[in-house]
């Protein structure tokens, strides 16, 4: 298996090449050369496969460059009830009939981002310590992403992490899981501004190739291909614990933000797991919801994009979207590059909508979508808790009132859930007037020992803090 770049760069490189590498050289995303297709022998025998197994299976087809018993074992040790709760991983349960959730929460994060981000901090640590390097990974994050990660990474050879977040700004919350990690590859740097201004100082970082390089920085965001595809696994887990046999088809609506979650669902319907629709929540920023309805896509500025109640769907790009575009456009790399870099840089915007293409999103592609606002997402925290007795997060909450506009009488329709509501109590308190339970390994996680650093949203005194730490010795 190779993967190319969605922008033409001729190219072809293997996994573990792009594994430690963002965008390809020419700024596009890696996408793998082909998708391997799956057919009814397969699916049966996957069907009865632990989650662990089935995640070797599909991984290898993906990866070709790591021995199979190697990513066997890398697979078994991620993948455990210890680390996330459930020997099924990501159990599917029941709403009603035909209504079903995923449970893509249950890792040490609480968010699905975790189900990525431990097999991506296995996989790193075994490629680092193959070629003898070292890595240090730089990040801005709001909540979820960072503390994913961190939690991915702790303790890791040869890897430290460098998180940047807003002083003040994360819930108290989402502040104890981060700064509550006492490891010593772990830097947690809050700094004195707003979520943008961290990412500014990444994008300084990184754009200072002699740093990045003398510095080996390097980034573990959602457009990494090993978390795209490490996403793939729960939409086969899920396909298989809500059907019996092949031949029926499943919806999904995904809570989106950059695309990578739903890609995966791309991935796994090009792989031609029975996937009919794929269904694109968003909250008020509906950037994608605006591009699957009517074919334009317009990046928001800072100011049109909105602060919500499901803050991790607050982007005001889709990262991930380059990689739908480019399999739409029938692979055409000229054309994803013209509309990616060279409209989007003059317009902050491109239109497919008198494209001929345009009308495969949905007819060829199964793609749907919707937008959930603030008062959507207290109706179906409230809806769901008094009608099925199950507290939802507000981004799964988003997930299933979209998943509503879409779902058909025969087909199931599985919304992915991508958070846990202890981490978002406020949004439960005001929908419900109670508290959401919380898990017993975090009671009392608020009152832990912080360990954070305090910098101005200077890019230079980030730049020196990192060196001090980097000089003095990686762990
Ligand atoms: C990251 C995140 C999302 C959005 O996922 P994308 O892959 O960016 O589309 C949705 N919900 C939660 C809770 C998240 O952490």
């Amino acid at each position: 298996m190779h993967y190319i770049s969605t922008r033409g760069r001729p190219e072809r490189r293997k996994f573990c090449e792009i594994l430690l590498e963002g965008l390809a050289p020419d700024g596009g995303l890696y996408v793998p050369e082909n998708y391997p297709l799956v057919d009814d022998v397969m699916l049966n025998r996957w069907r009865g496969l632990s989650y662990p197994d089935l995640a070797f299976e599909i991984l290898s087809l993906y990866i070709d460059d790591i021995p199979p018993a190697d990513l066997k074992a890398i697979c078994a040790k991620t993948y455990t009830s210890k680390v996330f709760g459930t020997d099924r991983i990501t159990p599917v349960r029941t709403l009603e009939t035909g209504l079903h959730v995923a449970e893509l929460s249950n890792g040490p994060t609480l968010a699905f981002k975790d189900i990525a981000m431990q097999l991506l901090g296995n996989l790193l640590e075994y490629e680092l310590a193959r070629r003898g390097e070292q890595l240090n990974i730089l990040g801005a994050t709001s909540g979820d992403t960072g503390s994913a990660a961190e939690y991915a990474m702790r303790g890791k050879k040869g890897i430290r992490v460098f998180m940047m977040s807003p002083h003040g700004r994360m819930s108290a919350f989402q502040q104890a899981q981060m700064f509550s990690l006492q490891d010593a590859n772990i830097n947690n740097i809050a700094i004195e501004g707003v979520f943008d201004d961290c990412q500014d100082i990444v994008k300084a970082v990184s754009g200072d190739t002699d740093f990045k390089q003398r510095h080996r920085i390097g980034a573990v965001n959602s457009i990494n291909w090993a978390r795209l595809v490490a996403q793939v696994v729960y939409y086969f887990s899920a396909y298989f614990q809500v059907t019996e046999e092949n031949s029926s088809k499943v919806n999904f609506a995904v809570p989106s933000g950059n695309f990578g979650n739903v890609c995966a669902g791309h991935v796994a319907r090009m792989m031609e797991l029975p996937i009919s629709r794929l269904v694109v929540a968003t909250n008020e920023n509906d950037v994608l919801d605006e591009f699957f309805r009517t074919g334009v896509y317009r990046v928001r500025g800072r100011a049109g994009t909105f602060e919500t109640s499901s803050p991790s769907m607050d982007i005001s790009k889709a990262s991930n979207l380059e990689r739908f575009v480019f399999d739409l456009l029938g692979r055409d790399a000229s054309r994803t590059r013209s509309l990616f870099d060279d409209q989007l840089r003059e317009s902050g915007s491109f239109d497919l909508s008198g494209d001929p293409a345009f009308v495969q999103v949905a007819d060829r592609f199964g793609f749907r979508s919707g937008k959930s606002t603030h008062a959507d997402r207290l109706e179906t925290i409230r809806d769901t808790w008094h009608r099925f007795n199950a507290l939802i997060d507000p981004h799964t909450a988003d997930g299933v009132k979209v998943a509503r506009m879409h779902s058909g009488p025969d087909m199931p329709m599985v919304v992915l859930e991508t958070a846990l509501p202890v981490k978002f109590a406020g949004t439960i308190r005001e929908a419900l007037g109670r508290e959401p339970d919380r898990p017993q390994r975090f009671d009392g996680i608020e009152d832990l020992p912080k360990r954070f650093e305090v910098l101005p949203a200077d890019a230079k005194t980030v730049k020196s803090y990192i060196a001090g730490l980097v000089q003095g010795g990686a762990s």
